[in-house]
């Protein structure tokens, strides 16, 4: 029964999925959205999708679908009006702002909000009511990408775009399964090694289906990238093949001088306090970080290592790394952003097509809706709370006076939940996310939600574990049912118009934050028309980018054309930033690269030294656990497995188990495994010779399964720059069952 092409509507939409933001094409028909295809005048994708992107419509049609609000009543939910549900919501918000101050309420949003949901979220939290308890579950996955950024260059995201594919010689992956995390680049990749003969290099923990398509896998012991970073940047010293003109002219040295630990008063700053350095300083460092030093503890080979070094060193090769969550959700995943660029920094290889570090995110918005509009506790749009002339340049447009808005962070995620948990927070309204399946050391944080006296309002499209804490659940409207604009992981953002409609109450998520925040008093600061408000929104956010040097494209340029990357100037998109052959917000006086986001112009090459894990295996708890993703399932499997062939190919979770170890402990494909760590416990089906290898002593699990909730088990502990948990790393023992 397959729709005829001749017979459909078709319109233009980013991917609802990851965050490489494909362009795709929607194919309509009698008010439904019944088939999808890539977008071939999308530079992004040019005409490919992955598997989730040609089934995404399907997860619009789940049989389960929220279609009206739903109030605890007598313990049970029940059906009610979206009036009766919006009043209860503004009603319990206020009565708590009475009652605890306005630090008692929160919101949890998401890189899956749009930039207009996202906007809404910002001037509701921190311009209306006046509290910085607004997070988003970017804080899980790109954290450490953003701090990175931001101490390097002084500005966050990418200064290349995926054109650089088309350019590189050679892609060094870190810790990035592309293949399954981000399809669509990772065929880019193979359709040049097809066309060029280029080499792609992967350095992973383990074998995956990126490492088996690569020209060579090299594999480390975890945490170890730390050091196998400063082992290459020695070798490159060493040998001879620093840039020394680019060093000169456009780089610092830096070591951080921050006391980082828990309670220290800089933890809570979001950034660090930089000692400059000289390049013998630097040198001298390096020396605990020979190749031969290193492999002694890495697992990486001096050749492996000198081969690494060799490629980024070569001045006729043009290198594109790339990483994502392996590096992000990582101790010390500010400092391993900072060795990569170190590396390119070194080699003078970044800015110019094909020579890109390239950090990618997980979510079709993480970096339009989260980094760029700034809903995490220490942001504002374009700004920083703890900068003056920021939260007077916001309230200015917000229309509320400046003292509104409160001048300190308060709680990162992690950090939101405890304090939810303590009771420090009594109301929290989640949209879009599913912290009960996504919270590391989830046991902890699901007992803090489900406490007497807190109040729980859980904004989605389909029950999951988060609705089944919440005291009122509202239904969303989901993607095209809704006008919206996406930013992905090149610095593009994609419009979308609304194509369907929602079913029964669904309202988008910024128009039910504008309903309560009418019900609140502050009606006169939103939009007034449900039809209009994401544009109106999306418009009067691009005010907060005025004078500043990342513009996005206005709602009429973007409505014509698949995308624009910021900064844009005079009409273009700017593809490589910090270049001053492609960047107009470069000044040309500073020499050929300017890296403008430094008050000096020049980025910074930091020391930072290799630091254990927060937890590793020992006697007792004797494996590494990682977790992950697979290719059919997004995230937490919440839409995916709605859709029927995604569920039929991967039905349910599983431990991947090192064939030696299976062996040893007589664990048989299927067989259950027990996984314990010091936090909890979880039961799954093995997997021995599946798509992933884990080598001798680790074992990995993919998280999309709320029937298998693995981070029962992961930890919490997280990077003291960034806030970002690390998922990759705890100490586990496996039984058989
Ligand atoms: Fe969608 Fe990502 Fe697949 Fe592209 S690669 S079709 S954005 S899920």
């Amino acid at each position: 029964n397959a729709p005829k092409d001749a017979d459909l509507k078709w319109k233009k939409a980013p991917c609802r999925f990851c965050g490489v933001g494909c362009g795709v094409l929607i194919g309509l028909q009698k008010g439904k959205a019944v088939a999808v295809k890539g977008d071939p005048k999308s530079s992004v994708n040019k005409g490919l999708c992955c598997v989730k992107g040609y089934h995404s419509v399907l997860a619009i049609y789940g049989k389960d679908r929220l279609t009206k609000p739903l109030v605890k009543k007598n313990g049970k939910m029940v059906e009610t009006s979206m009036k009766e549900a919006l009043d209860l919501i503004a009603s319990k918000m206020q009565q708590t702002i009475k009652d605890h101050g306005k630090d008692a309420v929160s919101m949890y949003g998401s890189g899956q909000w749009t930039i207009p949901d996202g906007y809404a979220a910002s001037k509701f939290m921190k311009g209306a009511i006046g509290t910085n308890n607004l997070e988003a579950n970017a804080r899980l996955c790109m954290a450490s990408a953003v701090t990175g950024f931001m101490t390097s260059f002084g500005i966050d995201e990418p200064m290349g775009c995926y054109e650089d594919i088309d350019h590189a010689d050679v892609f060094i992956l870190w810790g990035n399964n592309m293949a399954e995390m981000h399809p669509v680049l990772f065929s880019r990749l193979l359709d040049q090694r097809m066309k060029r003969k280029v080499k792609i290099i992967d350095f992973a923990t383990r074998t995956t289906r990126t490492s088996m398509a690569a020209d060579r896998s090299i594999i480390f012991e975890p945490q170890t990238d730390l050091a196998v970073a400063n082992a290459i940047c020695y070798e490159i010293i060493d040998k001879g093949w620093v840039n020394k003109e680019f060093v000169k002219k456009h780089i610092s040295f830096s070591k951080g001088k921050t006391k980082m630990g828990y309670g220290t008063e800089d933890f809570y700053k979001f950034k660090e306090h930089e000692e400059k350095i000289d390049f013998n300083a630097y040198k001298e460092f390096l020396k605990e970080y020979t190749p031969e030093k290193v492999a002694r503890y890495s697992g990486v080979s001096v050749k492996d290592i000198r081969l690494m070094a060799n490629i980024y060193g070569d001045p006729n090769q043009k290198v594109m790394s790339f990483w994502c969550m392996g590096m992000n959700q990582h101790t010390r995943g500010t400092w391993i952003n900072n060795l990569v660029y170190n590396i390119h920094l070194l080699t003078g290889k970044i800015s110019t097509p094909g020579n890109s570090p390239f950090s990618l995110t997980g979510q079709p918005s993480a970096c339009g809706t989260v980094r760029e509009v700034g809903t995490l506790t220490h942001k504002l749009p374009h700004g920083v709370v703890t900068n003056k002339e920021h939260r007077e340049f916001a309230a200015k447009i917000w229309k509320v006076p400046v003292e509104n808005i409160p001048a300190k962070p308060t709680y990162h995620t992690v950090e939101m939940f405890r304090a939810l948990d303590r009771g420090d927070i009594k109301f929290m309204w989640i949209q879009v996310t599913n912290p009960m399946v996504t919270m590391p050391n989830l046991n902890r944080y699901r007992e803090g939600c489900e406490k007497t006296g807190r109040f729980i309002v859980v904004s989605d499209i389909y029950p999951t574990p988060t609705t089944d804490v919440a005291d009122v659940i509202l239904p969303s409207a989901m993607w095209i049912e809704r006008e919206g604009l996406f930013g992905n992981s090149e610095r593009r953002t994609q419009y979308f118009e609304k194509m369907i409609d929602a079913p029964g109450e669904a309202i988008s998520d910024s128009w039910q934050i504008i309903e309560v925040a009418r019900r609140m008093g502050y009606g006169d600061l939103f939009p007034k028309n449900e039809a209009t408000h994401a544009a109106e929104l999306y418009e009067e956010y691009r005010l907060h980018q005025a004078g500043k040097k990342h513009g996005m494209a206005p709602l009429e340029v973007l409505k014509n054309q698949p995308g624009a990357m910021w900064p844009f100037v005079d009409g273009k998109s700017t593809k490589w930033r910090f270049n001053t052959a492609y960047d107009p917000a470069c000044d040309n006086s500073k020499g050929r690269f300017h890296f403008y986001g430094k008050k000096d112009g020049k980025a910074v090459i930091w020391q930072r030294p290799y630091e254990p894990a927060a937890e590793s295996p020992d006697k007792e708890y004797n494996y590494w656990l990682c977790t992950g993703r697979v290719i059919e399932h997004w995230h937490t499997g919440s839409m995916t497995r709605r859709i029927d062939v995604l569920h039929q190919a991967v039905p349910h979770s599983y431990v991947e188990v090192n064939p030696d170890d299976a062996k040893r402990l007589n664990i048989r494909e299927g067989d259950k495994v027990k996984i314990t760590s010091k936090r909890g416990t979880m039961t799954l089906p093995a997997s021995v010779n599946g798509r992933g290898v884990p080598v001798k002593g680790q074992v990995f699990v993919p998280f999309f399964d709320e029937g298998y909730l693995i981070n029962d088990v992961t930890l919490d502990a997280f990077d003291p720059i960034s806030k970002q948990p690390d998922y990759k790393k705890c100490a586990v023992k496996i039984e058989k069952v």
